[in-house]
């Protein structure tokens, strides 16, 4: 029965990225959804590669095709594809209206769920409106662009991780394929189990904003706790991979990463570098912050060699690093 419905789940969403997918070349579609992923620099092969879709201005196109298609109301909103109107359940419209549509696929490429953009400068309204949790989308266990990335991943060897689905995409149009987003969410265990079935390096490209650092930070322990070697980029103050790729272009953004790209004590100690070399106190902290991050890494081998190093960029001996570490290192038992 369980299984049953998911099918089912699965067979109404796949309709719902053809349909979204379809849009795009009506009238409608290609005068407002085609032409705002064209200023976005978006490709129509990328954008059969992705199934970017468009979602019509109206509150029941994708609900009155899908009904003509034979699927029932309670399936499309447990898809959460629609929704009930408040206070009047028996009355249920579209979620999706008027903005573009990024499919999220799961690993076998199968669309789970949906995250559309509004294509006006509107306010009032939510940037992105992303599918719900579903018996099928279990948005802790998925990570975008992953069906389009796995097979690069595996032959770099390393993972780039982005925050938001249109990094994913201008990251391929510059020809890096090896990148998934955590989509707005913070990053979860579930989605660091799924990286590392394809490779144990990450490389976190978040925006350069106070979010994007934080959540870096927040990122950065999670990836090691999960014995991941982690790298990460910071990209100057109001850009994201983006934006940034688009304003240097292709081979500029890939020097870029590759010149500014350093381990989780180099990404610490470039955050507080004015502060640190002046206070003591500062510098105090910044030792314990990187000793916290080392204190997350559960093979003890690995920990050393980055005590070390600690120890060499830092200028403290090793031994105070130790101790520090082995204070952690008992608290958390
Ligand atoms: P764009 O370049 O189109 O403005 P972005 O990906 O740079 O989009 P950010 O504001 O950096 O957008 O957000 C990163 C990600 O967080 C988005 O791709 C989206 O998945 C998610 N997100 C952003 N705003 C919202 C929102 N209001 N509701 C839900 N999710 C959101
Ligand atoms: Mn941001
Ligand atoms: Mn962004
Ligand atoms: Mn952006």
């Amino acid at each position: 029965e369980a299984q049953n419905e998911r099918e089912s789940l699965l067979i109404a969403l796949g309709f719902a990225r053809d349909y979204f997918v379809k849009n795009l070349q009506t009238a409608e579609g290609k005068s407002i959804g085609l032409s705002y992923f064209k200023e976005r620099g978006f490709t129509p092969a990328i954008i059969e590669k992705f199934d970017l879709g468009y979602a019509l201005d109206g509150w029941d196109n994708l609900l009155n095709a899908a009904k003509s298609a034979g699927f029932k109301e309670e399936i499309l909103l447990k898809a959460g594809l629609i929704l009930q109107k408040e206070g009047d359940a028996s009355r249920v419209y579209d979620r999706f209206r008027n903005r573009v549509i990024f499919a999220i696929h799961n690993i076998g490429g199968k669309p789970l769920g949906f995250g559309a953009r509004i294509l006006t400068k509107d306010k009032n309204q939510p940037k992105y409106i992303n599918s719900p949790e579903t018996p099928v989308y279990h948005k802790s266990e998925v990570l975008y662009g992953m069906y389009q990335a796995k097979k690069a991943i595996r032959e770099k060897d390393n993972c780039y991780l982005v925050e938001g689905y249109t990094d994913v995409v201008s990251l391929h149009l510059s020809g890096i394929e090896n990148v998934v987003a955590s989509s707005g969410t913070s990053l979860t265990e579930g989605q660091i189990r799924l990286i590392k079935r394809f490779t144990d390096q990450v490389t976190v490209l978040y925006d350069g904003d106070a979010a994007g650092i934080k959540a870096s930070l927040r990122g950065i322990d999670l990836l090691l706790e999960g014995g991941l070697n982690v790298k990460a980029v910071v990209f100057p103050n109001g850009e994201d991979p983006d934006s940034y790729s688009r304003k240097v272009g292709s081979q500029a953004f890939q020097d870029y990463l590759e010149n500014n790209s350093s381990d989780f004590i180099g990404f610490k100690i470039g955050l507080y570098k004015e502060e640190f070399t002046k206070n003591p106190i500062r510098k105090a902290e910044v030792i314990r912050e990187v000793v916290q991050s080392i204190g997350k890494i559960p093979d003890p081998i690995i920990r050393s060699v980055y005590a070390k190093e600690a120890s060499g960029l830092l200028g403290i001996e090793e031994d105070i690093i130790h101790a520090e570490l082995n204070k952690i290192l008992l608290k958390s038992q």
